[in-house]
């Protein structure tokens, strides 16, 4: 390229040279040299035009324009590179729609849009599961074709780690598990995954062992009654009898005791739309629970102290917050030595409300910690023929925590005692009114 610059500049020095000559032929080499640069500038002028056409819209020749000398090496070079561009577009669009066609083959749903939710492409199935129309829901905002607030809420949290389960709005029957992703500059991928056969195996479950517990119940009670009539006239009994008889009914108890339990959790996973309907009063419910356990603490004496540092009331339900605060308190007197000491504290800060449960008991080894709330867990099974647990106690806290936004966060060490927190959102207070407000 130097060698060529250098020919071209030898050339354009040898036609003003030839011009200035030819000028001086003529007795006039200063008008023969301007004559010479005004030919050079119309020839620069005409080529830099016909660049200029080009360049604005190049897609309307695939050519770039013809020339000779240094032009020609400049259109020469130019229709390389725009050639290479075509190329480089040609195999990339291959490659686009190498993606969008395996896309497309997906089950799931999958959607791009921007940050603000604005929906940029989407493959057949998202067509299916949510209904969308490829014709006229190009740009349009997904919340307008999603509407179920908590879609919403979920988009604009930011929070993806978890996925969000919610009804297609398209097909109320379909039940569908959306997961979304951030990419690029803050776009997002939203999959949709089918999971109504998931959803509805999950629902028979729930049914089966509600149904089966609620059968079970009647025959049970009737048993227990009976044993009990037999224990209280266990004197009339041959001797040989008298324990059989005792421990049939303590373990007909143990069974009633596990088919509440069963029923009570059953009705807390199906029981959402009730906790957002009521308020709580959760010192009063404290105190109430409190008293209750100190008198299945009996000749244990625990000593209880109840520290409430904020007034406020929670929104959720009484019922399943009372199930869930119980079986802490009844846990910690269970499972704390005679003459232990169980703090029970209410408080809130800027990360929500607090329920804490702390004893001093004999604690639990972390590594059961992430499994306790397992239904039928027990941390020391030797253990819980003593305490006359279902096991399912920190399952029904779960469940009322999870229809509440709440979580629960266990910390305990052996012989250390243990403290269970219950977590609430802060959106859940709620001021106390004046009682004698008219
Ligand atoms: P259970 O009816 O057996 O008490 P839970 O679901 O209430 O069932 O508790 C599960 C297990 O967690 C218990 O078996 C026990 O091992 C352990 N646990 C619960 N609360 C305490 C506590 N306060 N101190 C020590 N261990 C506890």
């Amino acid at each position: 390229m130097q060698h060529n610059w250098s020919r071209y500049f030898r050339l354009i020095i040898g036609f003003l040279v030839v011009c200035t000559a030819a000028g001086a032929f003529f007795g006039y080499p200063i008008y023969g040299l301007t004559l010479g640069l005004i030919a050079y500038l119309w020839w620069t002028l005409v080529h830099a035009r016909r660049l200029y056409h080009w360049l604005g819209n190049p897609g309307a020749t695939r050519e770039a324009p013809q020339s000779i000398g240094l032009w020609g090496d400049i259109f020469d070079g130019l229709h390389k590179l725009h050639q290479s561009h075509l190329r480089l577009q040609d195999r990339l669009r291959a490659q686009i729609n190498r993606v969008q066609e395996s896309t497309n083959a997906m089950r799931d749903g999958v959607i791009m849009t921007d940050a603000k939710g604005s929906m940029e492409w989407w493959n057949g199935s998202a067509e299916y599961l949510l209904g969308f129309r490829r014709n006229t829901d190009r740009g349009q905002y997904i919340h307008n074709l999603i509407r179920t607030p908590a879609f919403k809420a979920y988009f604009d949290a930011r929070d993806y780690r978890e996925p969000l389960d919610i009804n297609s709005p398209a097909k109320p029957h379909i039940h569908l598990q959306i997961q979304i992703s951030l990419f690029g500059d803050d776009d997002r991928l939203i999959v949709a995954k089918d999971v109504t056969r998931l959803y509805q195996l999950e629902q028979m479950r729930r049914d089966f062992v509600g149904n089966v517990s609620h059968e079970m119940r009647t025959p049970l009670t009737v048993i227990s009654g009976y044993l009990e009539t037999l224990v209280d006239n266990a004197d009339d009994l041959p001797p040989k009898w008298r324990r059989a008889i005792t421990t049939m009914a303590q373990q007909s108890s143990r069974m009633e005791a596990l088919i509440t339990d069963l029923i009570l959790l059953s009705k807390i996973e199906t029981g959402e739309q009730t906790v957002n309907d009521t308020v709580t009063d959760v010192d009063a419910l404290i105190r109430q629970i409190c008293h209750d356990a100190s008198a299945l603490s009996g000749e244990k004496e625990h000593e209880f102290s109840v520290k409430i540092t904020d007034q406020r009331l929670l929104k959720g339900d009484e019922s399943q917050l009372r199930s869930a605060f119980s079986n802490l308190i009844f846990n910690a007197v269970k499972y704390t030595p005679a003459r232990g000491h169980i703090t029970v504290t209410w408080s809130a800060n800027r990360d929500g409300a607090h329920l804490s449960v702390r004893d001093t008991g004999i604690g639990i080894d972390p590594v059961h910690i992430p499994r306790l709330t397992e239904r039928f867990y027990r941390a020391d099974p030797s253990r819980h023929k003593d305490t006359g647990g279902t096991g399912l106690g920190l399952a029904i806290v779960k469940h009322v925590l999870l229809n509440h936004d709440g979580t629960l966060e266990i910390k305990s060490r052996i012989g250390d005692g243990s403290e269970f927190i219950c977590h609430f959102p802060r959106e859940r207070l709620v001021e106390r009114v004046p009682e004698n407000v008219s």
